[in-house]
């Protein structure tokens, strides 16, 4: 298959193109994707600035209702597109199916909350008045990474439609086939240029941040290219959003129900082959269970059967990309000569297969060192080490002794001694006994992380508001 532009709802073919292949047997193409040139980055930005005026215009009711079709394509196509995003991501089938419903969850929490949140508030005393009302910014440009295309995208295109905005998208070049797919048929309900698609890596990327015409980015990916983009954002002073990477940690409590605790941290952890930001990244184990803990977490992550996404019998698929592949492998390779306990778990289904693709086993590191590399950077793989700790205050201190701060987790039998860690913890987001979102987190819980892991926040009216500019109107008493 190919895939082009998307500008003005017409299907535009790139200045040039590249391959998409399969992460699990790398000989495989699943298809080829159109790259933008900086001419037609600035052709997207114009097209969705021409349809600024209409869509902001356009009552609130008619865009609500436009969501609302918009996340009925999202349900529909689902199941048939799961096949092609598990093809170019690496991801299992079921996951990317249950991606595609969870972003329709998504697209429809904003359409419910929308009208009231877009309210004017008006305020009068015998001085005067004032009517402090919400407006959308202009083109707003969606950025996102390859982990988890769909949903990361519904984040950002929802709330920014509902309030008006119009948007151009740049998916990640390591996933981009089944997005494109599904925002074609999206944008089809809406006038043209309200969605635009651009494909391509950072040269396109660079562009769509210095456009003039675009008046925030929002973007979800690494801390390195938020950096940039930020810069370059700087010279027209654009808003920016940033969703980044997280290295999470989970602290464990003495008194916590082990085997809870080991399947759903098995599952936080390498769910997705570990590639989500807010995947557990590091577990900090009490000195007094930390054995017992651990043959059990071992256990627990050794049943993972490793395979590709399309095999139903994988329960873990490939890594995405070869560079991230060889991060994950070359962080290894340096653990094991500092002299680190690393244990490799999971079946690997088909061992033959597994050389033509990117696959690693699910992988615990025992009695991490608490400084070293592999429990300070975020691996974004299959790999979880595992800290033993003598008392909760050095656990703590531990936790909070990194440059990130996403999620976190706290594991205990106590929701009282849970809470009272939680409280203390550097974090944009904390589970207690679940390593994950709910259905009512996600539609009322702010998203997103402190220091290094973000600016901002996505899903909730919070992040509705990061789609509106305020405009006060003033007026004398009447
Ligand atoms: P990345 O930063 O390499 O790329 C992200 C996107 O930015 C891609 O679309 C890429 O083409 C584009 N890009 C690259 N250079 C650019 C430039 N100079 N200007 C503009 N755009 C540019 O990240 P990745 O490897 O795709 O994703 C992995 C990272 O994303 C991890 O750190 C992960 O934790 C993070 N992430 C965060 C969240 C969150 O919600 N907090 C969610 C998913 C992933």
């Amino acid at each position: 298959m190919s895939v082009e532009l998307l500008i003005n709802n017409r299907e535009t073919p790139g200045a040039s193109y590249v391959e998409v292949r399969d992460p699990g047997r790398t000989e495989d193409r699943v298809g080829r994707v159109a790259q933008a040139s900086v001419v037609q980055v600035d052709d997207a930005a114009q097209a969705a600035h021409a349809a600024l005026p209409g869509w902001a215009g356009t009552p609130i009711a008619q865009r609500v209702e436009l969501l609302r079709a918009a996340a009925a394509v999202l349900d529909e196509e689902a199941p048939k597109i799961a096949e092609l995003m598990a093809l170019e991501s690496g991801m299992l089938m079921a996951t990317c199916q249950a991606e595609v419903e969870t972003a329709a969850h998504v697209v429809r929490d904003n359409a419910d909350m929308a009208a009231e949140f877009l309210q004017p508030r008006q305020f009068a005393d015998a001085n005067g008045w004032v009517s402090v009302e919400k407006r959308p910014f202009g083109v707003v440009a969606g950025i996102v990474s390859w982990n988890a295309p769909v949903i990361l995208t519904m984040r950002k295109l929802a709330p920014a439609l509902a309030c008006g905005n119009t948007l151009v998208i740049k998916p990640s070049p390591s996933a981009p086939l089944g997005l494109a797919v599904l925002l074609a048929k999206m944008a089809a309900l809406f006038p043209p240029g309200v969605i635009n698609v651009l494909h391509g890596g950072a040269d396109a990327g660079a562009a769509l941040t210095a456009h003039p015409l675009v008046r925030k980015v929002s973007f979800t990916g690494g801390g390195k290219v938020a950096g940039i983009i930020m810069r370059d954002a700087a010279a027209s002073m654009k808003d920016v959003q940033f969703e980044l990477g997280g290295n999470d940690p989970a602290i464990v409590l003495d008194d916590v129900d082990v085997e809870h605790a080991v399947t759903r941290i098995a599952i936080g952890a390498f769910r997705r082959a570990g590639q989500f930001c807010f995947a557990v990244k590091r577990v900090y184990v009490p000195e007094s269970i930390y054995d017992r803990f651990f043959d059990r977490l071992s256990a627990e992550v050794g049943k993972f059967r490793i395979g590709h996404p399309l095999d139903p019998r994988s329960t873990m698929g490939p890594m995405n990309n070869r560079a991230q592949w060889t991060f994950v492998k070359d962080l290894l390779a340096r653990a094991r000569a500092e002299g680190a306990d690393i244990v490799e778990l999971g079946e690997l289904l088909d061992p033959q297969a597994t050389n033509e693709g990117y696959y690693l086993r699910p992988t615990l590191v025992r009695r991490a060192a608490p400084q070293s590399e592999i429990v300070a950077v975020e691996q974004f793989g299959p790999v979880l080490p595992v800290v033993a700790y003598q008392d909760e205050a050095q656990a703590v201190r531990l936790a909070n002794d990194s440059e990130l701060g996403l999620g976190s987790s706290v594991w205990s039998a106590s929701r009282t001694r849970a809470l009272g860690i939680a409280r203390q913890l550097e974090a944009g987001m904390t589970f207690i006994n679940q390593a994950g979102a709910s259905r009512v987190g996600q539609r009322h819980a702010p998203f997103g992380g402190v220091k290094q892991s973000g600016i901002g926040r996505e899903s909730s009216e919070v992040g509705m508001a990061e789609y509106v500019e305020y405009h006060s109107i003033h007026g004398d008493a009447l």
